[in-house]
């Protein structure tokens, strides 16, 4: 119910992007990436001149003898997973990012098709390994949505994925043999959040991190969102239906707790509790990191970052490499205590595949 709410919710709240404090505009808010990092010269190296594929990958790699089962809406492909994590990568991660964070982010997505196949197994059932569906797994943009994506970029781009595969051939990170939970998410605003703040369970990997994003390194850093006193009512109401919400919006919200990095962990909305996530998801907020406002006609969200919080975060990842990290110190950062593997096929971590 409440993912059929915020959905519904969209429309009626107002997003204001903020940067510093400059607002851009309300309603249509799509800025432009922010072009803060410019691609690495890859001139001394031969491009493909334009033509409408990707320069072939280099012979023997690990990720070409690894066979994924895809599934696509209600097709199951079959495909290397070399395929799969450069359409992966580039469905998830700017491609202009730097290419030390377009390395650790094909680990990551590397990573998590290695732990949906062997570990989680959500889509065995189908017949699949991993999906395309960024809601349940990971983005995933065919060569063809690439190449519209990109437009003129696509030699340049697709080069650099391709050399974000290459180099990283076959790594994934473990946690105790196997492939580890690889979450990730857009920004954060100081620190990364603990899995078990975030979802139920614990994982040792999925701990808080500092994370260096700024307001004035991050496009679309900062959202407010406005939220007017008869949609609060609606949907707090349809959530918690016991919430008692008088005439007075004021009076409403009572013990509101933060995390020191402005993450709200729980409010009471008319007495009775709501987690911070939760809050999240029934406006459809950017973050949980917020300052909360009550206004005239309502309350006004306050956003800072952009996603669950949990594991790698992208922006860091590049902030990170723009300050001449390497992939393996950016993703040591952000997944506590993992190791590098190549495991190749048969999976030789997991004895049920063996
Ligand atoms: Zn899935």
């Amino acid at each position: 119910m409440r993912n059929k709410l915020s959905a519904l919710a969209a429309p009626l709240i107002v997003s204001i992007l903020v940067i510093g404090t400059v607002i851009f505009s309300a309603g249509g808010f799509a800025l432009p990436p922010k072009e803060t990092d410019a691609p690495p010269d890859v001139s001394g190296t031969p491009l493909p001149s334009g033509e409408p594929s990707f320069p072939p990958l280099p012979d023997n790699l690990a990720d070409s003898a690894v066979m994924l089962k895809v599934k696509d809406e209600d097709n199951v492909i079959e495909m290397t997973a070399a395929e799969y994590i450069i359409g992966a990568l580039g469905g998830e991660m700017p491609a202009a990012f730097n290419a030390e964070a377009l390395s650790a982010q094909a680990v990551a997505v590397r990573t998590y098709a290695y732990y949906t196949k062997h570990v989680s197994g959500k889509h065995r059932d189908g017949g699949a390994d991993v999906c395309t569906d960024s809601s349940c797994c990971q983005a995933y943009k065919s060569k063809d949505e690439l190449r519209e994506k990109w437009g003129n970029k696509f030699a340049e781009y697709s080069y650099k994925l391709q050399t974000a595969v290459s180099q990283t051939d076959g790594i994934i990170m473990e946690f105790e043999g196997k492939p580890i939970f690889a979450a990730f998410f857009s920004s954060a605003y100081l620190a990364t959040e603990s899995c078990r703040d975030v979802w139920t369970g614990d994982l040792p990997y999925l701990v808080s991190v500092d994370t260096p994003e700024t307001a004035e390194a991050v496009s679309n850093f900062i959202t407010e969102t406005i939220v007017t006193t008869d949609v609060f009512k609606e949907y707090i109401l349809v959530n918690y239906p016991e919430a008692k919400l008088g005439n007075d919006h004021s009076d409403w919200l009572s013990d509101v707790e933060f995390s020191e990095n402005k993450r709200l962990r729980t409010l009471k909305a008319g007495g009775v509790s709501v987690s911070g996530t939760a809050i999240r998801k029934i406006f459809s907020l950017s973050s949980t990191a917020m300052e909360i406002e009550v206004t005239e006609s309502g309350f006004l969200f306050r956003t800072y970052g952009k996603g669950h919080g949990v594991g790698m975060s992208q922006w860091g990842a590049n902030l990170m490499a723009g300050q001449g990290k390497a992939w393996r110190e950016i993703l040591t950062h952000y997944y506590t205590g993992i190791e590098f593997n190549v495991p190749g096929e048969p999976f030789a971590g997991n004895p049920q595949e063996a």
